[in-house]
């Protein structure tokens, strides 16, 4: 059989998580750009899968269940994606809705944070934005703040406010990064590295660093080709994936057609050196036939 590229997008969201589309039109977007292979993947959420599914079977589109964990490493914030997993294991949905409520309890004391900073009724503010009250994100904060006039910006509000030191700011005790792979796998998914330039990572140890502790953890590939990376980290990470043994993702990351960077169906293929995380996927094998 002949090797035919197709379009993958295995990172984006939708309302249940801090994407501004419903499902329905996420999808419907993703497969009129020509994405053939999909997951959604909101952040500590999977209640969007059901209909997720749904739209994929109408769009005849694959698609594999996914979700974006909050995870820490080294006192950092890092993002793991899983795919392909069993969205009703019971270690998994435990693990997200706890980690959902911990960040009802972080909307607070960011609600305290804004108001210590002069500004009041945030949390209020943030909850109008969020279609799933049980997934409170600072991106519900950030476009709350742009639409009452606060700041220009969704990325304003970040840098002004909503990053380590910033007034509105709230440190956050996500779960281990080893544990976020460990309940992937558990659910019989793969565990991907979201957007590994992304990271603040101490200067001196690099991405590096981080990369071979999810490597050792038991990681299964990291995003080579998304909306973080330029040409430059194309070749770097996929230099990574190859001297780490890893799998090699897609991701846009999409969240809003005004925000997002990159449109579904615009980035690159990866390179046909990387083994790809779908490999050995029925849902690929599907696009091959
Ligand atoms: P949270 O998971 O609630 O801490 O919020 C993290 C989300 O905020 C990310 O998934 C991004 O969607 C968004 N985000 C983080 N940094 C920025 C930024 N500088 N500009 C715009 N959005 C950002
Ligand atoms: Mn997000
Ligand atoms: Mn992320
Ligand atoms: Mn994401």
């Amino acid at each position: 059989m002949k090797f035919m590229a197709f379009v993958a997008d295995l990172h984006c969201h939708s309302c249940h998580s801090d994407g501004t589309l419903g499902v329905a039109d996420l999808f419907a977007l993703a497969a009129s750009r020509g994405v053939r292979l999909i997951a959604l993947t909101d952040h500590d959420e999977l209640s969007g899968l059901f209909a997720a599914r749904q739209s994929a079977t109408q769009h005849q589109i694959q698609m594999v269940s996914g979700v974006e964990i909050s995870a820490a490493w080294a006192g950092k914030s890092v993002h793991i994606v899983g795919l392909r997993l069993n969205e009703s294991h019971p270690a998994l949905v435990g693990a997200l809705r706890r980690a959902r409520e911990e960040r009802l309890v972080r909307a607070e004391a960011m609600d305290a944070a804004f108001v210590a900073a002069g500004i009041d009724g945030a949390l209020k503010g943030a909850r109008a934005y969020a279609p799933n009250p049980a997934l409170i994100s600072r991106t519900h904060f950030a476009r709350y703040l742009v639409d009452r006039g606060v700041c220009g910006a969704v990325s304003e509000v970040f840098s002004r406010f909503m990053k380590p030191g910033k007034p509105g700011y709230v440190p956050h005790d996500w779960m281990p990064m080893a544990s976020a792979i460990e309940l992937i796998h558990a659910a019989g998914g793969r565990a991907v590295l979201a957007h590994p330039a992304r990271f603040d990572v101490d200067a001196t140890a690099g991405p590096e660093a981080l990369i071979k502790a999810f490597a050792d953890a038991g990681g299964d590939g990291l995003e080579v080709v998304c909306a973080a990376h330029k040409p430059p980290e194309w070749a770097r990470y996929g230099a990574l994936v190859r001297k780490y043994g890893l799998l090699a993702s897609v991701g846009s990351d999409f969240h809003s057609p005004t925000e997002s960077r990159v449109k579904f169906g615009d980035l690159p293929f990866l390179s046909p050196s990387l083994t790809p995380v779908w490999h050995d996927w029925p849902e690929a094998k599907a696009l091959h036939a």
